[in-house]
């Protein structure tokens, strides 16, 4: 498979009264054309924020992507123009959010709203884009579509609400979809609905997708390749079923203990005892070990690097430094 989107030791930090946060912390991944790549974490472990780095959608000046590259099909997006940026937004790159009704305008029309990115990206007439608002308002399995393109965003539910987004996200047929936690404030079927259908979508047109979530149910009915992010770095990645069958990282280790139940939905991954670090408080040591039963003297002083731990599989953990180990 084909590199769509690779990036490098990006980082991405915000100002805040009391310091600096590094929210996304030195972070390389890749997605390659037709895969679907789950991102996993606690909240604020920085998947939010890789995904808004990528968008261009980290506000200033609080906020800043400080180093690395995004490169989607070769290109830096971190170099483009706004209005460069904007036309790979919504075309070949678009996002859909956990909140549908935060992105949609309350006083238009559903159908309005699935039209006007494809009369100001594609140039369809008016009539054509109705047409085509339609088609997709019966493509994301919704019946009576005719009658949904003049309701208002407050008539409908929230599982048709996500439903309307995954069409207006999908109408320039993108090449990457990036959701973050699109099932999270649905219910446990109408979150299988919308997986479905995400996954119909990335099947017919070789869509790539990144999935953002907390939900290891959701990773392990989605993902190709996972990659789990704590305090703002990756800690471990792999391809799904090796990941599952045998997480290295002592931290994924404790996610997966509590084994996700497919279409069930989760509110909070496992929870492992102790906490999260403070961010503004990071040391140079492995941010997990207040956190970790295995913890040695150099986890507290010196931060493991992502490596090698078995075929497509990384962690970045003192464990499997075989110096170490067998020292
Ligand atoms: Fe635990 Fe040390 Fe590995 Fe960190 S580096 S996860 S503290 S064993
Ligand atoms: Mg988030």
């Amino acid at each position: 498979m084909k590199d769509l989107m690779k990036i490098n030791h990006l980082s991405t930090h915000f100002n805040t009264e009391n310091g600096t946060v590094k929210a996304v912390n030195d972070v390389s991944l890749r997605v390659r054309q037709g895969e679907t790549v789950c991102i996993v974490g606690e909240s604020g472990c920085g998947k939010s924020v890789t995904a808004m780095s990528i968008m261009g959608l980290v506000e200033e000046p609080g906020g800043k992507v400080v180093n690395g590259q995004i490169e989607f099909e070769g290109r830096d997006l971190l170099k483009l123009s706004k209005n460069e940026l904007r036309s790979i937004r919504g075309n070949e790159i678009s996002m859909i959010f956990q909140e549908p009704m935060s992105s949609l305008n309350p006083v238009l029309k559903i159908g309005q709203q699935i039209m006007e990115p494809l009369l100001v990206h594609q140039k369809l007439s008016k009539k054509e884009a109705r047409k085509r608002a339609i088609e997709l308002i019966e493509k994301v399995g919704i019946s009576r579509a005719e009658q949904i393109a003049d309701a208002y965003p407050h008539e409908l539910s929230g599982g048709m609400l996500q439903r309307i987004m995954i069409a207006i996200a999908i109408s320039g047929n993108p090449k990457l979809l990036i959701a973050d936690e699109p099932t999270t404030a649905l219910d446990v079927t109408i979150q299988a609905q919308i997986l479905d259908i995400l996954r119909q979508f990335k099947e017919q047109n070789n869509m790539s997708i990144m999935l953002i979530t907390h939900d290891l149910g959701v990773v392990a009915e989605m993902a190709d390749y996972v990659i789990v992010m704590y305090a703002g770095k990756i800690v471990e990645e792999g391809e799904v079923v090796k990941l599952f069958q045998s997480p290295k990282h002592p931290y994924t280790q404790g996610l997966l203990k509590s084994k996700p139940i497919i279409n069930q939905r989760t509110d909070e991954l496992y929870s492992i005892p102790g906490q999260v670090p403070n961010p503004l408080e990071l040391t140079e040591s492995c941010y997990f070990h207040d956190r970790c039963q295995h913890c040695m003297d150099i986890c507290r002083t010196k931060q493991p690097v992502l490596k090698e731990v078995g075929e497509q599989q990384k962690a970045a953990c003192w464990l499997y430094e075989e110096a170490l180990v067998h020292a």
